[in-house]
């Protein structure tokens, strides 16, 4: 049996896997069902309902599944929110695709880049006082296995949280909006969760496919939406919901074990030496130059998906909500084994 360690797409759950196809294979088929039907109406309410209740989701925020993954967000935040200023956290490669992509509607102002030590967040402010329509944080980043600490703002924020979704709580009620492509622990790629405050100075005459209160409005469904990614995330959603008592201290305990093994190891190297995802562990062989050899050797292990992203290169361990401890650990033991024979 194989682990994908990737960031995403990534591991997911078996039970949620075999009721998707199930539903492919059904008379009707889920793929010849119309959105407007009684049962997908049924199945969207059901999975807003769960997600509520897995994440804490404040009463005042509305639910979308949007398409176009969290990206197409980077774009659509900035069409709703972006009067006069924005001002963008940048902590990694995504948060500065999402400025670069808002800058392009409207004057944002950068508060933070690391990009020259996208390792460290040591100098990451702790407060922000100014006026501005929003400000812009990505809560993980992905690539550099990095988590942003909290700050305290006056102003509405905007959060991009893919691929903390599911692994740590987020406290919804010191955002406005939060976004989180679904690849990385509800399912499918291609669409994003979004969870917006519905008293948002939102601004208007604005094309309706994008714009938030339209898409509330229309139960995101302005147009034919991502139905097999929406039936997904309502299976991965209610399988969490199941062990919502002990999900965050499991996947807590999973990054810990990785990061202690990695700390003590004369072979290994984690890139993060302060806030570190719970997420995405990244780390190098302190001889760099046998990467690709023990990568071939994960693979014919059974181990996917552990190559770093290809534009911070090394090597990063994604551990997705449905990567279980268990396979934590055999990784570990992979590990070990190959620092104590050698590469
Ligand atoms: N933000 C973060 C933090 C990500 O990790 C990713 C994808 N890896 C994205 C945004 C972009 O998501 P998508 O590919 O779904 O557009």
């Amino acid at each position: 049996m194989r682990t994908c360690f990737g960031a995403g797409p990534s591991k997911q759950n078996q039970k949620c896997l075999d009721d998707l196809v199930k539903m492919i294979l059904d008379d009707p088929s889920i793929l010849e069902m119309s959105h407007r039907s009684e049962e997908f109406l049924k199945r969207i309410t059901k999975t807003k309902t769960i997600l509520k209740e897995l994440l804490d989701v404040p009463n005042d925020m509305d639910i979308l599944f949007l398409s176009g993954g969290a990206s197409y967000q980077f774009l659509m935040c900035a069409v709703n929110l972006l009067h006069h200023k924005a001002g963008y956290l940048i902590t990694g490669l995504f948060s500065k695709i999402a400025y670069e992509t808002a800058q392009k509607l409207g004057n944002c102002e950068i508060l933070y880049d690391n990009t020259n030590h996208p390792y460290d967040l040591s100098d990451f402010p702790n407060e922000i006082k100014k006026d501005y329509d929003y400000v812009y944080v990505c809560l993980n980043n992905s690539i550099y296995g990095t988590r942003t600490p909290d700050f305290i703002c006056d102003c509405p924020v905007v959060a991009d949280a893919s691929s903390i979704l599911g692994i740590e709580p987020i406290d919804f009620k010191k955002y406005s909006l939060v976004f989180a492509s679904a690849q990385k622990n509800f399912g499918m790629s291609g669409m994003s969760l979004v969870f917006v405050k519905r008293n948002l100075k939102f601004k208007e005459n604005i094309v309706p496919l994008m714009s938030y209160p339209k898409q509330i409005d229309a139960n995101s469904m302005l147009n034919t939406p991502p139905i097999l990614s929406i039936v997904m995330c309502g299976l991965c959603a209610e399988e969490l919901l199941k062990k919502k008592q002990t999900l965050y201290e499991e996947n807590k305990a999973k990054a810990e074990l990785l990061y202690s093994f990695l700390d003590q190891s004369d072979c290994f190297e984690v890139l993060a030496p302060m806030h570190r995802s719970m997420m995405n562990v990244c780390f190098k062989i302190k001889n760099a130059l046998d990467e690709s050899h023990l990568l071939e050797q994960l693979n014919h292990a059974g181990f996917d998906g552990i190559k770093g992203h290809r534009l911070a290169g090394y090597l990063r361990a994604s551990l997705n909500v449905f990567v279980s401890l268990d396979e934590v650990n055999r990784l570990i033991e992979f590990l070990e084994k190959i620092e104590k024979t050698g590469f």
